[in-house]
């Protein structure tokens, strides 16, 4: 019954145990770890860190676009403000003064002023004239924007009028003896020309200096801006990364089909070859042009593959430490669990083995008492029964006492200059009767010739007797005890030999564990408390050595004590 209760115990508590670390610990870190997984798995389908860094890179281009443009408007704002005044009537003053401007704007191509009463004054860089294209180009320029102007002139100066910036853009491809090139003009209305008067003024940026100056200095400018600002974001996100990956820009005249096989007007150190990551096509000042970027030697697919799968990586190793820390846990506490239960079960035991020696010696030493007894043969037996149950209760109650000292920490050794031979043999006899008593066929063999060695002659007779006391406890059809003391090489064996019930494989590793009683039928009925192995796994390896136990069920079991002689005369 008692057992039973104790099983339905353990049973329950397990239970307990199971649904406390499945409901408050394994659910929701399995929900997390699935969340999560989850989550990266739509990181990776929806490719989002990708869609990210795009956006980033939208957002770059858009603000690049907006320092280009505003860098233009002001060199021609700055030019605006130093042309000639209309009004002047010496035409050749005024051409003087443009070709000052030209002079001291190397960056112009051409500067004109059209005035609608006057006409047209077109000016262009004097040492470029002598390039064929150049030439043309200035030609047609001026011929054209005349027409231009002076059909459309007051509209145009209407509608400049009405900007925030009098300033309006023309842009195109053009020609240059060394290729394709890209130029920019500016028109824009003169300060202080009254808003009646169809005066127009204009500036065209050279193309070589937007090829060669403008641009390289701008996408650098505009590169080394970028990365300062990932560097910041990334500090104060806490984050160690080693740094946004280095980035590349590039312009290049825009393809009408959206392409990018135009041969780029400038790039970035580092922009190698292929597509940008992200364009935009360039509007106002550069229309025409179009701004791309890209990450250098890698792509923000590579960067969100790897992203992706560094998180993976993290996550995985994460629900393996959490897994391996919930399997520790449950192997602690249900070792915790058996340990109480092996507990409970030892007091029992205990109490169990102590009341049964009490009442023989009480019984005897009463009917002793009472004087019925005659015969002095009996008598001696009744005697030798109480010496004998008071002997098994001393050991008993040793055995509890060593195991308190041992636990507290508090259990020391004696060690003396022994002739073991002696001891075993002394021990042996001491029991000998007892042995037989019970039918026991009983061999005994010690080399005499075993060195005197340092051990603590109690501990030692302790272990001894208990593995004695085992093998008579733990044997049912075949009475048998063998004790052999002999010596290997430089070691001491001790070993007790039975063939008795013998232990398992499973449980000849618990047996040595403090309170641990075997399954067996035999053992459940038979007296013990489950401390005597582990006092003597205590004792031997406090003497140096160590012991083992070799065990077939059914047929019997060897424990062996194994000292080293060396240390065990320290
Ligand atoms: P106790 O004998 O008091 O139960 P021990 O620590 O001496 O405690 O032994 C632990 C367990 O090991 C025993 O309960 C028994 O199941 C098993 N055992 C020990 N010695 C033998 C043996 N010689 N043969 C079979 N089983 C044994």
């Amino acid at each position: 019954m008692r057992s039973k209760r104790n099983k339905f115990w353990s049973h329950d508590n397990r239970f307990r145990l199971m649904l406390t670390l499945g409901l408050a610990v394994l659910l929701p870190a399995a929900a997390l770890i699935y969340i999560n997984f989850e989550h990266l798995e739509s990181i990776k389908r929806d490719k989002k860190v990708e869609a990210l860094i795009h956006r980033d890179f939208q957002y770059v281009l858009a603000v690049s676009e907006k320092k280009i443009n505003q860098k233009a408007y002001a060199m021609a704002e700055e030019v605006r403000e130093v042309f000639p005044s209309p009004d002047s009537d010496n035409e050749a003053d005024k051409l003087k003064q443009l070709d000052l401007v030209l002079a001291k704007n190397p960056w112009l191509a051409h500067v004109f002023i059209f005035d609608h009463d006057k006409g047209m004054l077109f000016r262009s860089q004097p040492q470029q004239l002598n390039d064929a294209y150049f030439c043309k180009e200035h030609d047609i320029m001026a011929e054209s924007y005349k027409g231009w102007f002076s059909m459309e002139g007051k509209m145009l100066v209407e509608g400049l009028h009405k900007k925030t910036r009098p300033i309006s853009w023309y842009g195109g491809p053009t020609k240059r003896a060394d290729g394709e090139a890209f130029m920019t003009t500016a028109f824009f209305v003169l300060p202080r020309v009254s808003k009646d008067r169809v005066v127009l003024a204009g500036a065209s940026f050279d193309p070589d200096y937007i090829k060669k100056t403008f641009f390289p200095g701008m996408l650098d400018e505009l590169i080394t801006k970028k990365l300062t600002e990932d560097k910041d974001a990334a500090a104060n996100s806490g984050m160690f990364d080693s740094g946004p990956a280095p980035l590349a820009m590039t312009v290049y005249p825009a393809d009408p089909d959206g392409g990018h096989e135009n041969k780029p007007l400038a790039t970035t150190a580092g922009w190698g070859k292929g597509e940008p990551e992200v364009s935009r096509n360039l509007d106002d000042v550069f229309r025409g042009l179009a701004l791309g970027i890209k990450f250098q030697g890698t792509s923000a697919e590579a960067i969100g593959r790897r992203w992706v799968m560094q998180s993976f990586l993290i996550l995985g190793v994460l629900s393996l430490f959490m897994i391996g820390g919930l399997l520790l846990t449950y192997r602690s506490v249900s070792k915790e669990m058996a340990l109480a239960h092996l507990k409970a079960d030892f007091v029992s035991n205990v109490s169990h083995e102590l009341r049964t020696p009490l009442a023989l010696i009480r019984l005897y030493a009463e009917t002793l008492e009472l004087g019925r007894i005659t015969t002095e043969e009996k008598k001696e037996e009744y005697y030798r029964i109480i010496r004998k149950e008071s002997e098994r209760l001393t050991a008993l109650i040793n055995n509890i006492l060593d195991f308190s000292r041992i636990e507290a920490g508090r259990k020391e050794y004696d060690f003396r200059e022994t002739d073991i031979a002696d001891l075993v043999r002394n021990t042996l006899d001491a029991y000998r009767y007892q042995i037989e008593q019970q039918g026991f066929a009983f061999e005994q063999s010690i080399d005499p010739s075993i060195p005197r060695v340092r051990v603590d002659r109690e501990a030692i007779a302790r272990a001894l007797v208990n593995l004695v006391n085992n093998a008579l406890k733990y044997s049912a059809n075949e009475k048998f005890l063998g004790v052999k003391l002999y010596r290997a090489n430089d070691r001491l064996k001790l070993e007790v030999v039975d063939r008795g019930i013998g232990i398992t494989r499973r449980e000849q590793s618990k047996i040595f564990e403090k309170f641990y009683r075997t399954g067996d039928p035999l053992v459940h009925n038979t007296k013990g408390s489950g401390l005597g192995l582990s006092l003597v796994r205590h004792i031997t390896q406090a003497h140096g050595g160590e012991v083992q136990v070799e065990s077939t069920p059914g047929k019997g079991s060897k424990f062996t004590l194994s000292l080293p002689l060396a240390s065990a005369t320290q």
